[in-house]
């Protein structure tokens, strides 16, 4: 029996940060919906329980899940062991817990730096650390890694610094940790959503409109002229490259960022 196979038959297990919401909230859904153990966590505690419980009665796999704050390595060590022990191992690791940051960089306070990089960049590297000691992944012969990176992890974005120094960080963890799992049969990729229509999209839109002295619906306007294709991306469709990637037809995609972004980049 290979990997996949033995942890298809216990029944995947997957670890989504930041399941509350938007892109991870999709994450969730659509690999509840594929019949896998899904274990959501956010700060939130209100909002992990009604998510969870919202999911599983929609069916498919079960959800469960408790508050985590990706900032705090001793939070992230026991939501992790809290995961093994409702569901078993960590089969899926869905890095996607983040938050917006940035503006003018001169004036910028070393608060705001440290809290977008705490957050995007050192909260993905202390659940992966995670995931492979608590969750025991490193000891299985078959895993995913995802981590919802962002082609502002391949692009500067304007004020967006801190976010775009975190998430290049994250496409070079993945590039790094990818390489070097190949043998192990765990594949750790990025995923790369360009604008994606979520409640931190409304939130940027603020900032910007802000920032600009224009209207959130200028700013609207501005980034759709920014997209080939015209609109935002949908959450479900940055997780369904996440589901895809789940898969053993992905087996050989390891320690890759590919975008879902409407032509935004293509690099
Ligand atoms: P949302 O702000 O809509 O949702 C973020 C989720 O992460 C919430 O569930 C939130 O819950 C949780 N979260 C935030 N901070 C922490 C933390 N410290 N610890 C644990 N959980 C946390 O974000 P999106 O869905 O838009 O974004 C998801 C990911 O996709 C992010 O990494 C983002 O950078 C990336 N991305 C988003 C794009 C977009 O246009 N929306 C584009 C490119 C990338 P709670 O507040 O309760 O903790």
């Amino acid at each position: 029996m290979s990997g996949s196979e033995a942890a298809a038959d216990r029944g995947h297990v997957a670890v989504i940060t930041g399941g509350t919401k938007g892109i991870g909230l999709a994450c969730a859904q659509l690999l509840a919906g594929q019949g896998m153990q899904v274990f959501i966590g956010a700060r939130s505690a209100d909002d992990v329980q009604d998510t969870a419980a919202k999911l599983t009665a929609e069916g498919g796999g079960v959800v469960r899940g408790a508050t985590v704050d990706v900032t705090s390595t001793d939070a992230v060590r026991e939501f992790v062991s809290r995961a093994v022990h409702e569901f078993g191992p960590v089969d899926v690791l869905v890095n996607n817990a983040g938050i917006s940051g940035g503006g003018v960089t001169a004036d910028l306070t070393e608060q705001t730096w440290d809290s977008v990089l705490d957050t995007n960049l050192n909260g993905v590297f202390r659940m992966t650390h995670a995931a492979l000691n608590e969750g025991g992944m490193r000891h299985l012969s078959w895993g995913r890694i995802i981590n919802i990176a962002s082609t502002a992890g391949k692009q500067g974005v304007v004020l967006g610094a801190p976010y775009s120094a975190s998430k290049h960080g994250v496409v070079g963890f993945t590039k790094a940790l990818g390489n070097e799992l190949a043998p192990t049969g765990i594949t750790v990729n990025a995923v790369c959503p360009g604008y994606v229509e979520t409640p931190m999209a409304q939130t940027v839109r603020g900032n910007y409109a802000r920032a600009w002295g224009i209207s959130e619906d200028e700013v609207l306007r501005k980034f759709e002229a920014k997209i080939p294709l015209g609109r935002y991306t949908t959450p479900d469709e940055v997780a369904g490259l996440v589901g895809y990637l789940t898969s053993t037809t992905a087996d050989a995609i390891t320690a890759q960022a590919l975008n879902v972004c409407g032509g935004l980049g293509n690099f």
